[in-house]
């Protein structure tokens, strides 16, 4: 073996499919000065045993995109790299057994046509004639989707690898990485059992070993590794090697073909976690013991789908483990707190149809220094320290593989590792009936009532949500948003700093609360904050629940050498809002303060025997106040409040209302509208960017352009004229019958008696509001077509 050399650009860790990939990528976009190292050989950690399905539809646009990328890649490598593949486009066929599981494959189909994947829904008789093995009697129907396939994994992996060598990666098997060379907030090289290599970069893709290794730098990774299954039979009749992969989701199980017989498999719904004791060095080419047992539930389920197995002989039960996250999506990106550290895991049993996708999308965050594209389903950012707990990710891990194939109703919770984070009220929202959604760990009231079984159409919960909705518009509501983060950002230079990153004038007078965004090079939003300045020189942040480390990580890195310290403050502060026509009669009841502050303006009061900082504001519209309540008199301030409102018709409120009401007022959500993709001139916000604010910030350059040439996509809010129809987010918009976007936010609106829904509509040309209005706008509900009316002015205005 050559000697390891002393330094290298990039130092990627792990030779499975997503280190192959990565380095295939970075060579591709010329950073060829790259190193990758494998404790063991080649695919010898998860890869190897991969079963190698290899779909191409996902949740989002973006991923989408990434798997079709994927799909696109490996059916050319081999002609690029000489080396096989394995891939064959054999098409896919998934089942419905029952009319629930349907009505989603319906919608999954919609999606699929609104992103551009052929996607077809098929009868059980021709689905039987797709794959005739199958026992099609008790299905509801299917769905086929002919641009999927399968691939081999270790042939996949070596080509990936003989394409990056042959642009100059050195692959370097036998080396394991120890630890790491961290100064100032960065990496900067690893050390390996046979001595350092210094490096601007490194890559974590060390498969279900990335939480062990990502500690090694202080970076959290939050995997868990889980035993995962499946047969393999010898020749079975019938089946060639055209034949379709084949999921029914219902008996949890899939089936592909190899070499004559079939490959069985799935996700079972209750996990088995595997490596508690941690994951051992020398794993190589290895599996864990067979598990008839835990296996049963699926063989019992194939059994069932192709009675064809009960005269099969089985090869092999392989067991072998795969890694998990919290939320069943991967873990790609730059690490929050360590420069140059990235990440690229977590693959939750879908690398191998991932892996190109995810290593494009690393190696372009790698060379331009930020994503390329909205990531932040799979963003690491969206995780926090407390999601590394051992005990957590194994009792999570049992939920979430089985989440794979588990039915998917709108706005589903996970139940597992609840309730984590609480509120100090949180006790007492449940005794009066609060129904709870957890978001990055926290407990939040989603609505007060009895709840009921889920639904694809009218929620059990309509009528709790419509009454809280109304008591917002016709008297007060308060809503308790304690698991908002909260940042103080102070020093010197911290003035300096919000206006480098801020669209919005951030030099107000103490006091003041600016709502702003903070934008990348693209002009896309990073995030969307309130900031009040709480003094010359310090200045409280309030930004979303989900975008705690996200936006700490993103203030922090663009300090830079100025004099400026970001503080978490998010434990110290509670935040109540009470909003509504009545807010301000509610609070003068509870405070001898003068309340009546123009709007966007702080102070402190008085309110029962707490003092507390109020903001006039109210993200739904109309009049109302945020409270930011130190945390250990949330109790005493709510109880007051609660007191101090029953005259004025005060209801407690939750997320589900709140979420409609910003919707009928206008009101965008980051992750929703407003992502790394969208800038404020398409989502409508220029009144919150000031390009003449004196002096540049991030994203204004990419403004400036997108202004003179103009946008192709501009954000729309459409009333939805069956009030039986219930668009729940993702449904395509078609404009005169050409899919032109997908929903981003919608809701019930008690107002209007039918629901409104947000999306971007978008064209091949620049666009102007009049396009947006004109035309003629359907949505695809699950196949239904749904007439939507473009809206000239927010429903509600208040
Ligand atoms: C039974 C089963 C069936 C599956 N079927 C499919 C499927 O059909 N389709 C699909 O898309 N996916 C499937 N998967 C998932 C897929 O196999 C994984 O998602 C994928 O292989 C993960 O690749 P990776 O490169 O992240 O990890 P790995 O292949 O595990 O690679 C990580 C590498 O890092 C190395 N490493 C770790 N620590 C160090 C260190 N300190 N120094 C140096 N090297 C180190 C390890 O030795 C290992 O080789 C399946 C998984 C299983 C278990």
């Amino acid at each position: 073996m050559p000697p390891l050399p002393s330094q290298a650009r990039v130092v990627i860790i792990g030779g499975g499919i997503v280190g192959c990939s990565v380095a295939y990528h970075l060579t591709r976009l010329g950073w060829t000065d790259v190193l990758l190292l494998e404790q063991g050989r080649l695919t010898s950690g998860t890869t190897w045993h991969a079963a190698g399905l290899v779909g191409q539809l996902r949740g989002t646009r973006t991923m989408t995109r990434m798997s079709r990328y994927g799909i696109e890649l490996y059916s050319s490598l081999e002609a690029e790299t000489g080396a096989a593949t394995g891939w064959k486009r054999c098409g896919a066929v998934t089942v419905a057994r029952t009319p629930e599981r349907m009505t989603l494959l319906k919608r999954n189909v919609a999606t699929a046509r609104s992103f551009g994947v052929e996607a077809e829904l098929v009868t059980p008789a021709e689905a039987g004639k797709l794959w005739p093995l199958m026992r099609t009697d008790d299905l509801a129907g299917a769905v086929w989707l002919p641009g999927d396939g399968k691939a081999n994994p270790t042939d996949l992996t070596q080509s990936l690898a003989k394409g990056a060598r042959s642009r100059g990666a050195r692959l370097v098997e036998g080396v394991k990485v120890t630890g790491f060379d961290l100064k100032g907030g960065r990496v900067h090289g690893v050390k390996t059992d046979q001595g350092d290599v210094a490096c601007e970069v490194v890559v974590n893709c060390a498969g279900q070993w990335a939480r062990a290794l990502g500690k090694l730098a202080g970076v959290t990774v939050p995997l868990f590794s889980a035993e995962h299954f499946y047969i393999v039979t010898k020749k079975v009749a019938g089946v060639t090697p055209d034949l379709p992969v084949l999921r029914d989701p219902d008996g949890y199980i899939y089936y592909k073909e190899e070499v004559g017989g079939l490959v069985m498999g799935g996700f079972e719904p209750e996990a088995k976690p595997w490596g508690m004791a941690g994951i051992p060095d020398r794993f190589e080419f290895q599996l864990l013991p067979e598990d008839w047992d835990q296996f049963e539930i699926l063989m019992r389920n194939a059994l069932h789908r192709t009675p064809c197995l009960e005269q099969a002989e089985v090869r092999q039960l392989l067991n072998g483990p795969e890694s998990f996250t919290p939320d069943g999506n991967f873990i790609l990106g730059e690490a929050p707190g360590v420069g140059g550290f990235f990440v690229a895991a977590g693959f939750n049993s879908a690398g191998i149809a991932n892996a190109g996708g995810a290593g494009r999308l690393t190696a372009e965050w790698i060379v331009a220094g930020e994503p390329t594209a909205d990531l932040w389903e799979a963003d690491i950012r969206r995780f926090a320290p407390f999601h590394g707990n051992a005990r957590h990710l194994k009792e999570r891990t049992v939920e979430t593989l089985g989440m794979h194939y588990a039915m998917h109703w709108p706005r589903q919770e996970l139940t597992s590792v609840r309730p984590l984070r609480r509120s100090p009220l949180y006790d007492r929202l449940k005794a009066k009936g609060a129904q709870f959604g957890a978001k990055m760990g926290w407990e939040r009231a989603l609505y007060f009532g009895e709840g009921g079984a889920p639904s694809f159409t009218a929620p059990p919960w309509l009528a709790d949500v419509r009454a809280e909705q109304r008591a917002t518009r016709q008297a007060a509501a308060i809503f308790d948003q304690t698991s908002f983060a909260k940042f103080r950002l102070q020093g010197r230079d911290a003035l300096k700093v919000l206006q480098r990153l801020c669209a919005n004038q951030m030099d107000v007078s103490p006091g003041r609360m600016v709502y702003t965004a903070l934008l990348n090079r693209r002009g896309g939003f990073e995030s969307d904050l309130t900031v009040i300045r709480l003094s010359e020189d310090a200045f409280f942040i309030v930004t979303g629940t989900a975008q705690a480390t996200r936006d700490a990580d993103w203030i922090r890195r663009h300090i830079g050498d100025d004099m400026a310290v970001l503080t978490d403050v998010t434990s110290a502060w509670s935040v109540l809002s009470v909003m509504g026509p009545k807010a301000e009669a509610v609070l003068r009841a509870a405070s001898p303060d003068d309340l009546a502050l123009p709007a966007g303006a702080t102070s402190t009061i008085d309110l029962g025997h707490a003092r507390v900082m109020s903001a006039r504001m109210a993200y739904v519209g109309g009049p109302g106040y945020e409270l930011y309540v130190p945390t250990e008199f949330a109790a005493t301030v709510y109880d007051t409040l609660s007191e101090a409102g029953a005259a004025h018709g005060l209801k407690d409120a939750g997320y589900y209302a709140m979420d409609v009401l910003r919707i009928e007022a206008g009101r965008r959500g980051f992750g929703h509208e407003l992502t790394p993709d969208d800038t404020p001139l398409e989502a409508g916000l220029m009144y919150a960017v000031k390009l003449d604010k004196g002096g540049d910030f991030l994203g204004r350059e990419a403004l400036l352009r997108q202004r003179e040439a103009g946008c192709s996509k501009r954000l729309g809010i459409f009333r939805v004229e069956d009030p039986r129809a219930f668009p729940w987010g993702g449904e395509g918009l078609l404009r005169d019958g050409r899919p032109a976007g997908e929903v981003t936010s919608s809701g019930y609106s008690d107002l209007l008696g039918t629901s409104v829904v947000m999306s971007y509509v978008r064209a091949d040309r620049p666009i102007d509001r009049g396009y947006v209005l004109s035309g003629s706008y359907e949505l695809d509900i699950a196949g239904e077509r749904v007439k939507v009316t473009p809206l000239a002015k927010p429903p509600f205005q208040g």
